[in-house]
């Protein structure tokens, strides 16, 4: 069982660290995160900015890139370097995508296309991958009605050899490197993402756990066993299906370690007062609830949920679906952001070498309820609050009000209706 998922969180989210009740499912492990997730600016910030925030300046963090990728890469990089950073395009508004049939042709339509100035490292296996690239900037870019800053290159490589880092993308300048070996073994890391969220999927009498939304968790099953059928046939179905699992358990963690915000949520919908008056007497006003451990809140969560089902209300976890590309889309939001902006406290060794705009951003608690909405990684830093935001937005999905207040706040990059 691993609750490594959320350990920053809470580190960040100033809440308890109690052991989970034993009747709590266990949650996947992060090393099979389809995010983009982890490292991915760790290794590649180059933004000069970041040693005031007090991360390691721009000659050190490169320096380390180039030994951690090797030859090839600080080729790539040199090749990157001799270029300015992306500024905005202007492709055409509406890009058609046609599914190449070999890796020539699929280079040759993303330099027509997509402005992209050099593929690299890609071989003939990697097609479906160069495909599911192509198409996932396409569909960005036609969201975007052709107006966006593009990756001047994309490289494919064992540079990443770690499977937790399927897909990494340069802020500034523009290079966006992907995880040969992740993308290679996607069916392995399915499975891998499946059997640790066993426990949290399925509960012991087969009936669906309380925790999810009923809905939600049919379309994931079938979904699964559409996978296990090999009926999934597109990687993008694959790396949709990975990524929801995991986000699903990012939410499951996020309730188990954070029930009283969750339970406010609940206590915010126009449904509340009708459940309240049946719940009168087993859940106390919140001014109580804060007062009780971690353990019994999310007691008094379940009971609240198990009502609220009763009553033909499901606020279970429900693990939006995302979109198949939406680490691409992750990815082109920290490179449309014009803001320097800490990333994410995964970066960090330890909370103390956190910078300032980190602390404030994991201490305030209205950022942290809003940035819970988008997903639990957007919690863990401004710049990821605004990557995973734009990647909602990419996939056209409706966010909250206050999220959308946030972002704009933040100067979020524009993404059209
Ligand atoms: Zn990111």
């Amino acid at each position: 069982m691993s609750y490594q998922v959320f350990e920053n969180i809470n580190r960040g989210y100033g809440a308890s660290t109690s052991l989970p009740l034993n009747s709590k499912p266990s949650t996947p492990k992060r090393h099979v995160h389809a995010n983009a997730l982890g490292k991915d600016e760790v290794i590649l910030s180059g933004e000069k900015s970041k040693d005031k925030q007090g991360q390691k300046d721009f000659s050190m963090k490169e320096g380390g890139l180039v030994a951690a990728l090797g030859a090839t890469i600080g080729l790539v990089v040199a090749w990157v370097k001799k270029r300015n950073i992306p500024k905005i395009k202007q492709l055409a508004e509406h890009i058609e995508f046609t599914k190449a049939e070999t890796i020539k042709d699929a280079i040759a339509f993303g330099k027509k296309h997509l402005g992209i100035e050099k593929y690299s490292n890609f071989s003939d296996n990697d097609l479906n991958v160069i495909n599911w690239i192509n198409e996932g900037l396409v569909s960005a870019c036609n969201k975007m009605r052709g107006k966006l800053k593009m990756p001047k290159l994309i490289h494919i490589g064992d540079e990443l050899s770690d499977i937790s880092n399927p897909l990494a993308a340069e802020n500034k300048h523009g290079i966006l490197l992907l995880n040969k070996k992740f993308f290679n073994d996607i069916d392995a890391a399915v499975n891998i993402a499946i059997n640790n969220a066993s426990d949290l999927l399925f509960s012991k009498n087969n009936k669906i756990p309380l925790y999810l939304n009923r809905q939600k968790a049919l379309k994931l099953y079938e979904r699964i066993s559409q996978f296990k059928q090999g009926k999934l046939s597109t990687l993008g179905q694959k790396v949709m299906l990975l990524d929801d699992m995991l986000k699903l358990a990012d939410e499951v963690g996020f309730m188990q370690t954070h029930p009283l915000e969750k339970i406010k949520a609940i206590i915010d919908m126009p449904q509340w007062s009708s459940i309240q008056k049946r719940l009168r007497d087993d859940i106390p006003e919140v001014d109580v609830l804060e007062k009780l451990s971690v353990d019994d809140q999310y007691m008094c969560l379940m009971k609240i949920m198990c009502q609220m089902k009763k009553n033909g209300v499901d606020v279970g976890a429900n693990g939006v679906e995302s979109s198949p590309f939406r680490c691409i889309y992750h990815e082109l939001g920290h490179l449309q952001d014009i803001e320097t902006r800490v990333m994410s406290k995964d970066g960090f060794k330890n909370p103390s070498e956190y910078p300032k705009e980190l602390v404030d951003w994991l201490s305030n608690e209205e950022y942290m309820k809003t940035a819970s909405k988008v997903s639990q990684y957007s919690c863990s830093g401004p710049a990821e609050f605004i990557a995973e935001t734009y990647a909602q937005l990419i996939s056209s999905h409706k966010l909250p009000d206050d999220v959308m207040a946030l972002y704009k706040k933040m100067n979020g990059p524009i993404v059209p209706v």
